[in-house]
């Protein structure tokens, strides 16, 4: 903002070089980042009746210093320094631990004002923090003063004091930079009411309200930013409109074994509507496991090639990009569409060769992990690229795209359903396609939870599915034995499969395997020669063999409820009953209760909420890179319902032309220049 806004914090009155050191270290520079730092709570200074106190609850009480104060001395430099005093007719015992300085401001018949622990029984209070009430900080009484996060040389008194003088000298320039219809309409506080009761309150409710408003202008500010981005995006003319030939995609979707759900088919329309636009897409798929995304990502693909272009499908691992290499060409090869892998297990001969093939534009579609986009790798035209992973097709991948002089449509899968408070965050510049239903017929996956000694029961239930000609997952969290945990390891569980299933064939797969050996167990369990698969997580993500009925996950309580519910995903993909038991044996609440939420929903939405929930928005995404942002105040979880209605008129107010011109929003747009977000770009 603007003028004193951003002046420094030295230009107040008791700032000098020093202080202004010790605020910069809390990340305080100007007199805008004082005002905007905002307290973490109140402590209740409010003098209370003793008769409601509780035995050991923190409370502030009033009275007068009654005869002298002692002091006791014990252990090595401990000592207790104790006063009586008289509130409300009461004679009660004030203490103070190793404070005996504090003995000095403690003359009979002087009015005080302690805050510390109450101690019913014994009428005694532990101090630790007291007021003279005939001194100056008197007004104290009957206030809830703020509690900062704290660091380095700055004290409380020091910054309450500093941020009561800024207040008092600039505090009338805090402008109103919300729209006036969006204040009325929300019954948010003026701005600069706001400011001044975040810091200090009139009464709980009045510290509530300036909350209430602030944690909204976060959010609105930040959807501000999401919704310019999009739009920004969506102007910018330098992708490819792709002239789609829509009878051979009608073709393609014709001969599919199955009819496309109406959410598949609403999705589909969503992106080839983008191809065909001449912005480049910038598009998050996402659904639930099995509900049919690889197939809206071969239409799009088709659509591509059939306009003329190559496209591009990214994946975490290479397992995965296999797989997908065999289940495209299986799509697409009778449209005479060209599909390679590329990924580090090729030899050097065979990747030459498809590097060269893709220069020369004689391979349509290309599979592999992240290296595809990279190093050496050259396109013909390429128009459009997918990616099926957990993380984001970041700027810096964009960046090399464009020095290759590609501006591709982008499709982002995601294989967790993501709550939509965190969607609409992590992914807010983004336009959001869901497919939010699941193919007709499909059975759920029946869930039950055993304990580890329930474990052979489980055997016979499972060798019953081996015997019917079904086949089996097991999962366990560690590939070999460890000292430092009591869990299953894939590489033991193993052995005592192979020698319990004597009759059946049992793999085992894990990531430390040579690429070579991976690929070779894994065409031996699709192709049912081993009729078990021991594993870790690697098969977690996309992993599709429909005849697998039967999942067991060792150590159940070891995984977030998205990741079981991903491992999950790997049985119930064909049309015969599954069967997914979690062995576990939970200590905390916590733990238990997430085995109970796996059992009985199906639905990722409702799961990935659940977890959102127990985990909290930092834990949702894992180690992996989030793309949350932090906010000051607001909270994703219990401001959840202000996040989606900062996000409705936001997306209103960028589309409006009056917002890019009027005086009246000149504060959000300089927000946006201060932001870089409208860094080159010109509205006309
Ligand atoms: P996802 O990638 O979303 O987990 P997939 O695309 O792998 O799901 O689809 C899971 C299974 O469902 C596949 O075997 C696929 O052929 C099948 N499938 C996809 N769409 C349909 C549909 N509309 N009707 C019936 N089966 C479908
Ligand atoms: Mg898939």
């Amino acid at each position: 903002m603007a003028g004193a806004y951003q002046s420094p914090v030295s230009l107040l009155h008791g700032v000098g070089e020093e202080r202004a050191k010790a605020f910069a270290g809390l990340g305080i520079n100007s007199i805008g980042d004082l005002l905007e730092y905002f307290p973490s709570r109140y402590e209740d200074y409010r003098v209370r009746d003793l008769t409601e106190v509780k035995d050991g609850e923190r409370v502030t009480l009033a009275g007068t210093v009654y005869g002298e104060p002692s002091v006791r001395f014990y252990g090595k430099r401990k000592s207790r320094l104790s006063v009586k005093v008289v509130m409300d007719r009461v004679v009660v015992t004030a203490v103070w631990f190793n404070q005996t300085f504090v003995k000095s401001r403690l003359s009979p018949g002087k009015e005080i004002l302690v805050t510390g622990k109450w101690d019913k029984h014994k009428l005694q209070i532990t101090v630790s923090e007291m007021t003279e009430v005939d001194s100056e900080r008197a007004t104290k009484r009957g206030e809830l003063a703020p509690v900062y996060p704290l660091g380095g040389d700055v004290t409380h008194t020091l910054l309450r004091k500093t941020i009561q003088l800024a207040l008092r000298q600039y505090g009338k320039e805090i402008p109103e930079i919300l729209p006036a219809d969006i204040v009325e309409r929300y019954r948010l506080m003026p701005r600069i009411h706001a400011f001044h009761s975040i810091h200090f309150p009139e009464n709980a409710e009045d510290g509530r309200q300036a909350r209430r408003r602030i944690m909204f202008e976060e959010l609105f500010l930040f959807q501000l930013k999401m919704q310019t981005l999009r739009k920004i995006n969506r102007q910018q003319t330098e992708g490819v409109a792709l002239a789609i030939p829509m009878e051979e995609v009608r073709e393609f979707v014709k001969g599919l074994p199955f009819p496309l759900t109406d959410a598949q088919k609403r999705v589909v329309k969503e992106i080839l509507d983008d191809m065909r636009a001449p912005h480049a897409m910038n598009r998050l798929l996402q659904g639930d496991v099995g509900s049919g995304k690889t197939v809206v990502a071969a239409i799009a693909l088709i659509a591509a090639v059939k306009a003329g272009y190559q496209g591009a499908l990214m994946v975490p691992t290479e397992i995965l990009a296999e797989q997908h290499v065999q289940s495209l060409t299986k799509l697409l090869s009778d449209y005479g569409i060209q599909v390679a892998l590329l990924s580090g297990s090729l030899t050097a001969k065979r990747r030459r060769e498809v590097i060269g093939s893709l220069q020369m534009g004689l391979i349509d579609v290309v599979v592999g992990t992240h290296a595809l986009i990279q190093e050496d790798v050259f396109f013909s035209r390429l128009g459009l690229v997918i990616t099926d992973e957990q993380h984001r097709f970041g700027v810096e991948q964009r960046r090399i795209l464009r020095n290759k002089g590609l501006s591709p449509d982008v499709l982002f899968m995601t294989a967790t359903p993501i709550p939509r408070t965190l969607a609409i965050t992590a992914f807010g510049d983004m336009d959001v396609s869901t497919i939010d239903q699941m193919p007709a017929g499909r059975k759920p996956i029946e869930t039950t939870w055993k304990k580890h000694d329930q474990f052979p029961a489980v055997l016979e239930q499972m060798r019953d599915e081996l015997r019917k000609g079904r086949q089996a997952y097991v999962i366990c969290p560690l590939i070999e034995e460890s000292e430092k945990l009591d869990v299953q390891n894939a590489i033991d569980v193993h052995a005592q499969l192979t020698h319990i299933f004597p009759e059946f064939g049992v793999g085992l797969m894990h990531g430390r395997l040579p690429a070579k050996e991976k690929d070779a167990v894994m065409q031996a369990f699709l192709a049912a020669e081993h009729a078990v698969l021991v594993s870790t997580t690697v098969v977690e993500v996309g992993v599709n063999v429909p005849n697998a009925t039967y999942m067991v996950i060792y150590d159940a309580e070891r995984f977030g409820l998205a990741q079981l519910h991903q491992l999950r995903g790997r049985v119930g993909r064909g049309s015969e009953q599954s069967y997914c038991v979690l062995i576990a044996d939970p200590k905390s609440e916590i733990g238990k209760e997430r085995m109970r939420v796996m059992c009985e929903t199906t639905d990722g939405f409702e799961l990935s909420q659940r977890d959102l929930e127990l985990r909290g928005p930092g834990d949702f995404f894992g180690t992996k890179q989030s793309g949350l942002p932090e906010f000051k105040v607001a909270d994703l979880l219990s401001d959840y319902k202000a996040l989606e209605v900062a996000r409705q008129e936001t997306v209103k107010l960028v589309a409006e032309d009056s917002f890019w011109r009027d005086e009246k929003y000149h504060w959000l747009r300089d927000y946006l220049k201060n932001e870089g977000v409208l860094d080159g770009v010109v509205f006309d």
